[in-house]
């Protein structure tokens, strides 16, 4: 899968990679679906919602540009899957989701695979986590229409914040970079997620 369809699409940060082969995947997916827990494709994990396809996981973690000093904010922790990846990478992770019983398996998943430096929230994540900012990333794993605010203000000077944003069909993967003075922003190509929920950005 990493050299299939992550390394030849242009993602080539080695520690990225490596990562990417060290996750079992097919413990962040229901038992029906191991199978196809290798392919490049997001799966149902429950309630509507997706666990990312890995291609998309890779990108957003390499565009994070991730220390092992460094402490990460996630939005949007559906299956642990992407948590898992960037808590290998980073000093901590603080993992904020809507979904409660999602949390739950999360973090289950996570224990089992004795990954401890991360804390799972369960909240309305377009508000962010303030209690332990700032953080040197943050990625978004659920589409939004804008930015949220809380976001930028918990992002740390020099920090990358990965977000899809667009419409609910369609977004552009979007990376700002925070510096002294400005935001500078990119785009990494077209995304498909799953709507992040609240008043501050899609309703359910
Ligand atoms: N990257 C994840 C998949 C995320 S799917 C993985 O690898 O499995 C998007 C997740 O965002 C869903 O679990 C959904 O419940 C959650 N979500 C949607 N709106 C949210 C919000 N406002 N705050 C926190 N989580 C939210």
């Amino acid at each position: 899968m990493v050299r299939r369809d992550i390394a030849r699409r242009g993602v080539h940060n080695r520690r990225v990679l490596a990562v990417m082969g060290a996750v079992p995947r097919e413990q962040f997916v229901p038992e029906a679906l191991r199978a196809q827990a290798y392919t490049d494709a997001p799966l149902p994990i429950g309630a509507g919602q997706t666990i990312s396809q890995p291609y998309i996981v890779a990108l957003m973690t390499e565009a994070t540009n991730l220390t092992r000093t460094d402490k990460v904010l996630e939005i949007g922790t559906g299956s642990g899957y992407q948590t898992a990846i960037l808590a290998k990478l980073a000093r901590h992770v603080w993992t904020v989701e809507r979904l409660g019983e999602h949390c739950e398996a999360a973090a289950q998943r996570l224990k089992a695979l004795q990954i401890t430096n991360v804390s799972f929230v369960h909240g309305d994540g377009t508000l962010g986590h303030a209690e332990a900012a700032p953080y040197d990333a943050i990625l978004v794993g659920a589409a939004a229409p804008r930015c949220p605010q809380p976001l930028m203000d918990q992002l740390a000077v020099g920090g990358h914040l990965v977000i899809p944003i667009g419409d609910r069909d369609s977004q552009q993967l979007t990376i700002y970079q925070r510096t002294e003075s400005t935001v500078e922003t990119r785009t990494a190509g077209g995304c498909r997620f799953v709507p992040l929920v609240s008043p501050h950005a899609f309703t359910e």
